[in-house]
């Protein structure tokens, strides 16, 4: 007899892989046979947001290396419980342009969908690190389906959170045919790290969706640093490029990737896997994050240097958000 005939529903691989993640800060420091002194402000900092990370990003990252860029950008680390003036909560006004639960409404022709508060990675220098998705109404979109629909100026949705991509292909499906249904609406926009961190969502499901979309869909991948790109991660990439535009933003960080030649790289990389650079972002100044800035002033040189040496197309635009602007502020 076959076994299998009985047939038994698994879930799909990258569930899985995301609910195996690494969310105790001593397993991650053992995998990476890091000192254990760094162990009690992990533990304090992951109070305040907890650790999250997948193992096949883990496997990217250095051994006995404390400074490893990836690793910096996920290891909870005591830094983060200090307080610095002019850090806040909610560094963008956010909660002034939630026009429906759920729905940012700030600039013109786009609005954003806050489709889940989850997200496969936790990223310290998250600018939504403490955003109340709950309270947003992040994840019940049925008032800002009715929000979109009701303003035809509106010609882009934007699905953010959290994750979209945290989201199973048939939830995704379901507020895929919902948006389809707004005759004005004419392009998707996915913005998601998921392909970077799991590259096992990019599976046959979701490109089937994205394929069959009647939207042109845009893909904003987030990859801050060029390590993060690995085999399975190039050809999610690859896969994607035949179904939709990619782009990729990357957030300035100290330590990570405040570099020309680190910069070059990932733009050289993902050009070479379909993907052009969209926005290299200041740091919004979201507390417990202050370690990660740098300063408008080293990261227009860092941009100018990136000018100097690649084509015009691989040079992200610098950028920043301000409160009350209708459109993020360029800053070169
Ligand atoms: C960043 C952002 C957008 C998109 O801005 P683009 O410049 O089109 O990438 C839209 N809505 C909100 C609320 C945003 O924060
Ligand atoms: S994936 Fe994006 S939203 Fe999620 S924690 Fe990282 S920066 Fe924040």
């Amino acid at each position: 007899m076959i076994p299998g005939t009985t047939v038994r529903r698994q879930p799909p691989v990258w569930q899985t892989a995301l609910a195996d993640a690494i969310s105790d800060p001593a397993e991650l420091l053992q995998l990476l046979e890091l000192d254990p002194a760094l162990l009690p402000a992990a533990r304090a900092a992951a109070a305040l947001l907890p650790l999250r990370v997948p193992r096949g990003f883990v496997a990217r990252m250095r051994k006995g290396d404390p400074a490893d860029p990836l690793l910096r950008q996920v290891l909870p680390v005591g830094a983060e419980t200090a307080s610095t003036p002019g850090f806040g909560a909610d560094p963008l006004g956010e909660r002034q342009a939630l026009k429906a639960p759920g729905l940012l409404h700030k600039y013109h022709g786009r609005a954003l969908l806050l489709a889940t508060g989850a997200c496969g990675i936790h990223c310290r220098y998250c600018f939504r690190r403490e955003f109340d998705y709950a309270a947003a109404g992040a994840g019940h979109w049925r008032q800002g389906l009715d929000y979109l629909a009701n303003d035809p100026s509106l010609s882009e949705v934007i699905l953010s959170g959290g994750d979209p991509l945290t989201l199973s292909n048939r939830r995704l499906e379901n507020l895929l045919t919902a948006l389809a249904d707004i005759p004005h609406l004419r392009r998707l926009r996915i913005h998601s790290r998921q392909p970077i961190v799991l590259p096992e969502r990019v599976d046959s499901g979701l490109l089937q969706l994205i394929g069959d979309s009647r939207f042109p869909v845009v893909m904003v991948l987030h990859a801050n640093h060029p390590r993060e790109i690995d085999h399975a991660v190039a050809a999610a990439l690859q896969k994607l490029a035949g179904k939709a535009t990619l782009l990729n933003q990357a957030v300035l960080l100290q330590g990570v990737n405040d570099s020309a030649a680190v910069l070059a790289s990932l733009s050289e990389l993902m050009f070479s896997l379909g993907v052009l650079p969209y926005y290299l972002h200041l740091l919004d100044p979201v507390r417990g994050a202050a370690h990660f800035r740098v300063e408008a002033v080293q990261a227009a040189a860092i941009v100018r240097a990136l000018r100097a040496s690649l084509p015009g197309y691989l040079v992200p635009r610098l950028a920043c958000e301000e409160r009350g602007k209708p459109g993020k502020t360029l800053l070169l």
